[in-house]
């Protein structure tokens, strides 16, 4: 039985094409489908479906997220599998919102691109693209797929979406996912590390359709003035998401202490992102985070910035606020280890 596959295609580097300029701008998905004649030659069943205008993911955002997730909602019961053709930019962004949107996901929801345009000659877009397909249409004996999660596939390599960023803006295997083992590695074969979240989902798919973005980021360096400190923790966001230094932590001049102490007790969320690519937050470990904990900033433990940013978007939309801290640090679909 060959399995049907639904490829969305959304924009990015794999189907762009230089203007007179030079410079790369998206084009329609006939093109595409033109440089890839194997697409054709596939054992699934294809079909796909683009975006009016395709676009460079540098103009993804939560509107789109949602005509995604409503395009993949419509399509669910159709398809054994989902391939999300995406800029590379903000493809963990995308993956990471997705992971929230489509809680108890049953399929596989794939998301990739490439470096390189898919009419250049050394691009990597058509690896991507068939192998991406293949992951997609890959079930069981027992009629369950391989991977049902959202996943970004890149360079023989599959991640969990929410684990993953982008790390690398010049090679080909330009996405990393530092505290979470690959899911699987694409050479002759595809060797499966048998990691999946959902195998036995008890509940059924549920589809999400709210988002809202009322996040900040607030970077610590060394220098950071108050003003632009205070600027962001007192701007209209709900949630301030930090990015602290090593295992959590922050100057602890007075003047910063309180103006952290009076965003948390004016009801503002304050969580906790370490600057490092690998390892986790841990709140107390020294001496410059241990007033944190106290002040009731939720630590994001190993989640990346992505994730937490996705994440609060999706629990501020589709929660009680009363209950946002405790959803946040709980796992929803493998985005933080336990
Ligand atoms: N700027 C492009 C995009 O994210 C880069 C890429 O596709 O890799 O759409």
């Amino acid at each position: 039985m060959k399995r049907k596959v639904l490829l969305i295609y959304t924009g990015g580097t794999i189907g762009m094409m230089q203007d007179a300029a030079g410079v790369l701008c998206p084009v329609n998905f006939k093109k595409l489908q033109l440089a890839v004649p194997e697409l054709n030659r596939l054992p699934v069943q294809l079909s796909h479906v683009s975006f009016a205008t395709p676009i460079d993911s540098s103009n993804m955002n939560p509107d789109v997220w949602v005509k995604l997730v409503k395009l993949i909602q419509i399509n669910y019961a159709s398809y054994d599998g989902f391939v999300v053709l995406h800029g590379s930019d903000t493809m963990a962004y995308t993956a990471s919102a997705l992971s929230f949107m489509i809680a108890n996901c049953t399929k596989p929801i794939i998301l990739t691109g490439s470096q390189l345009p898919i009419g250049v000659i050394r691009t990597d877009g058509k690896e991507n693209l068939i192998t991406a397909i293949e992951i997609a249409a890959n079930y069981t004996a027992h009629n369950t797929a391989v991977v049902p999660e959202v996943c970004i596939y890149f360079e023989y390599t599959l991640l969990r979406g929410n684990r993953s960023i982008k790390y690398n803006a010049a090679h080909f295997d330009a996405f990393q996912s530092p505290n979470f083992p690959a899911l699987a590695t694409a050479g002759v074969n595809i060797e499966y590390n048998n990691l999946i979240i959902n195998k036995t989902p008890k509940k059924a798919t549920q589809f999400y359709t709210q988002l809202d973005s009322g996040v900040g980021v607030l970077h610590f360096f060394p220098g950071i003035s108050k003003q632009i400190v205070l600027a962001i923790l007192q701007s209209e966001c709900t949630v301030v998401i930090m990015r602290t230094f090593g295992s959590g932590n922050a100057p602890n001049q007075k003047w910063l202490i309180d103006a952290l102490q009076d965003a948390c007790s004016s009801n503002k969320i304050l969580i906790n992102v370490t600057q490092c690519i690998e390892g986790a937050v841990e709140q107390g470990k020294y001496e410059t985070s241990s007033a944190f904990a106290r002040m009731g900033i939720i630590s994001a433990a190993d989640m990346t910035l992505e994730t937490a940013i996705t994440k609060s978007m999706f629990l501020l939309a589709n929660y009680p606020f009363a209950k946002f801290k405790t959803l946040f640090v709980s796992n929803h679909c493998g985005e933080v280890s336990t």
